[in-house]
């Protein structure tokens, strides 16, 4: 299997989902389930996100090592530096590695509980994501992934400083980054003009996130800090009690963002599922339209959405 890097280099477009790891047995079916249906498209990756402590972190590997090693997926693994010495960090990368994953996306991570509260870095660990990025580059031959904020990143006092410090992270071996979630592409547009006029031409992956119910928009701003359109807020406010039509607007609304990002040359398309895959294998149909195989494959699996 081609790296993860060497796909990107081609000007291959992506596509690719984000799971999360279950808490309940009921979860873990769900995800896969899910992971059964993507399976079907053949994607480029699926990433499992890394928990905030103890066990949840423990699922995170358990899913990333399930995928290796019984799907046939290319599973990236998320890490982040919250909590761990680098001792433990190497651990945890050794252990991927072990499990034939050699797809790492890197991360700094926010304070466990209070994701906007101070940083405290491990006596025995690491302050940033780019000594992560360093850190896991030197340990072997690792494709990886950052992330990057089209809002720019809520700690950061302005964009020189972002955009700087994420070209760090670039420069100390990133092959490529995933945003956070956005609801505007023009966000996504200018910060991949920002970084491109700071010399750095690392792939910058934009994530979708169909917003669907108008229950869902304040924890998503809260996660994310992403501005939410208010013209999206008012149309999801008013089908609040029709979850059909709350379905039909977020699809179209993420269909279209999607769209005018692939138009403008984004290298693909990542998509967050929260473990459910209606809604995101209905965009990327949407997306891809009737292009030939991986379009059928599609139509088969969302048909079997239940
Ligand atoms: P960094 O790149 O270290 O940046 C953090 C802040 O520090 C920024 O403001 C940056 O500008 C600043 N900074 C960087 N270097 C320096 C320096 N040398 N001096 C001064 N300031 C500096 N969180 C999880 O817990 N688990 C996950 O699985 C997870 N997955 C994610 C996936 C994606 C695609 C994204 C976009 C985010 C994800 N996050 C996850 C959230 C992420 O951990 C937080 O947003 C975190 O606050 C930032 O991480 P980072 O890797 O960008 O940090």
């Amino acid at each position: 299997m081609s790296a993860l890097r060497e796909i990107l280099a081609t000007g291959t477009r992506t596509f690719s989902f984000e799971f999360f790891p279950p808490k309940t047995d009921a979860g873990e079916r769900t995800l896969w389930r899910t992971i059964r249906q993507v399976e079907s498209l053949s994607p480029t990756f699926v990433s499992v996100t890394y928990g905030a402590g103890g066990s949840s972190r423990d699922r995170t590997v358990a899913v990333t090592e399930r995928i290796a090693s019984e799907t046939t997926l290319r599973p990236v693994a998320h890490l982040t530096a919250v909590g761990h010495s680098t001792t433990e960090l190497r651990h945890i990368v050794g252990r991927y590695a072990d499990a034939g994953i050699r797809d790492v996306l890197v991360l700094r991570g926010d304070p466990p509980g209070d994701p906007s509260g101070s940083w405290a870095t491990h006596p025995g660990g690491l302050e940033y994501a780019h000594e992560l990025v360093s850190l896991v580059t030197a340990l072997g031959d690792f494709s990886v992934g950052v992330a990057a904020f089209p809002e720019r990143h809520p700690r950061s006092p302005n964009w020189d400083d972002d955009i700087r410090h994420f070209v760090d992270k670039c420069r100390a071996g990133a092959d490529y980054a995933i945003t956070q979630m956005f609801f505007d592409a023009d966000d996504y547009l200018r910060l991949r003009d920002r970084v491109a006029a700071a010399g750095c031409d690392t792939p910058i992956i934009p994530e979708i996130m169909p917003a669907t119910d108008a229950r869902q928009i304040r924890r998503f701003v809260e996660l994310s800090n992403a501005t939410f359109p208010a013209h999206l807020a008012r149309r999801l406010e008013a089908a609040r009690d029709d979850p059909a039509e709350g379905h039909r607007i977020g699809v179209a609304h993420a269909t279209g963002m999607a769209e005018r990002l692939l138009d403008e040359g984004a290298p693909g398309l990542h998509y967050i599922t929260l473990n459910h895959s209606t809604a995101v294998l209905e965009i990327h149909r949407n997306v891809i339209g009737s292009a030939g195989p991986p379009a059928a494959a599609l139509t088969r699996a969302v048909a079997t959405v239940g």
